[in-house]
C-alpha cells in the first residue's frame, strides 16, 4: 500500500477563540504522505487495493488542470507501480502548468478532452471508446468519490476517536464529508464547507453514501468566495495572516474557506460554549505552487 506517516493535531490559539469559550484545532492530513496527501490518501486507500487486487495494471481518472486527485493519483500509481492515465478536461496549454507537469513526471499519460464530451464521463459508450481507446484499465471517477473512497475516510473518522464536539471539513464531491458522516459517533456535529456555487444537488449526492439514521451533520454554504478555486484579496490575506500566526499553510480552493468559515461562525456564535472543533486540513497545498 502506499506510505502513510501519522499526522499532528494542531491546536489554534487566538483570542476570538478564548473570549467566545471555545477551542480551536486542526488535523494535519495534509502531512499525510508527501504528493498523494490529506484526503486523496484515504479516498484512494481501497480503489488501490482493489486495483491490485484485481492485477490491474494501469489506472485510469477523470479531472481538471489543478486537480488534486489527478495530482494524487498520478503519485500513487508511481508509487505501486501502476501505468496511470489522466483523462483532462479542456485543453493542453503549454507550458504545462505544476500540477499536470509533476502528474506527467510520475508518468501519466496525459489525455486532454473537451467540456463537451467531459460531461459524458460517466456514460457506458463513453467508458468503451476509452477501453478501445486504451486497453484495459481500472477506472477512478473524477474527484476520486465512489463507494471504496467513502469506505476509506470512513476509516480514517473512525481514527480520530471522539474528543472533540464539532468536525469542520471542505466539500468538493461530498465523498470526504459523507466518509466522516459515516464514521463518527452521533454526538459530533459535522459541518461540511461547499468550495462550490450553487450546491442544491450536494445534500442529496452526500445521502446517497451515507448511513440512513445519520442526520447529525448540516451543509455551511456562505464560504465558497464566488465559487470554485474563486477567491478574493480578503481570502487571500487572511491565508497570509494564518500562516503568520499559527504556522499553518492553507490553499485557497479548499482548506483556507473551511477555516475562515468557522472563525466567522465563531465571531457569530454557531458553536457551543466550551465546545472543541476539529477542523480537518484535507491537503491541497501542491494547487499553491500552480
Ligand atoms: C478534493 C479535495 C477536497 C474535497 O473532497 P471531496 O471528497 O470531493 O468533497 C477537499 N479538500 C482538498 C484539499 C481536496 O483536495
Amino acid at each position: 500500500m502506499l506510505a502513510y506517516t501519522p499526522t499532528p493535531v494542531q491546536e489554534l490559539h487566538d483570542p476570538l477563540f478564548e473570549q467566545s469559550g471555545v477551542r480551536v484545532l486542526i488535523k494535519r492530513e495534509d502531512l499525510n504522505h508527501p504528493y498523494a496527501s490529506g484526503n486523496k490518501w484515504w479516498k484512494l486507500k481501497y480503489n488501490l487495493e482493489e486495483a491490485l487486487l484485481q492485477k490491474q495494471k494501469t489506472l485510469l481518472t477523470f479531472g481538471g488542470a489543478y486537480s488534486n486527485h489527478i495530482y494524487a493519483t498520478a503519485a500513487a500509481a508511481k508509487e505501486l507501480g501502476f501505468q496511470s492515465i489522466g483523462i483532462i478536461r479542456g485543453e493542453e496549454t503549454l507550458p504545462l502548468n505544476a500540477t499536470l507537469h509533476f502528474a506527467a513526471e510520475c508518468g501519466m499519460k496525459l489525455h486532454y478532452i473537451t467540456r463537451d464530451s467531459y460531461r459524458h464521463k460517466h456514460e457506458e459508450q463513453f467508458i468503451n471508446e476509452l477501453y478501445n481507446q486504451f486497453g484495459d484499465f481500472y477506472r477512478i471517477p473524477e474527484g476520486g468519490t465512489d463507494e471504496l473512497a467513502v469506505r476509506g475516510v470512513e476509516e480514517f473518522a473512525q481514527s480520530l476517536g471522539d474528543d472533540f464536539d464539532y468536525l469542520c471539513c471542505a466539500v468538493g464531491t461530498g465523498g470526504t464529508l459523507a466518509g466522516l458522516i459515516n464514521g463518527l459517533p452521533d454526538r459530533i456535529q459535522i459541518f461540511g464547507f461547499p468550495v462550490l456555487k450553487g450546491v442544491d444537488y450536494l445534500a442529496d449526492e452526500i445521502r446517497k453514501y451515507v448511513y440512513p439514521d445519520k442526520n447529525n451533520w448540516r451543509l455551511v454554504t456562505g464560504y465558497h468566495f464566488g465559487g470554485y478555486a474563486k477567491t478574493t484579496n480578503e481570502l487571500l490575506s487572511f491565508i497570509k495572516q494564518v500562516e503568520q500566526l499559527h504556522a499553518l499553510p492553507l490553499d485557497f480552493v479548499y482548506t483556507a474557506k473551511v477555516v475562515y468559515g468557522v472563525y466567522q461562525m465563531v465571531r457569530n456564535g454557531d458553536f457551543r460554549m466550551n465546545s472543541k472543533i476539529l477542523i480537518l486540513h484535507t491537503g491541497g497545498l501542491q494547487g499553491r505552487g500552480a
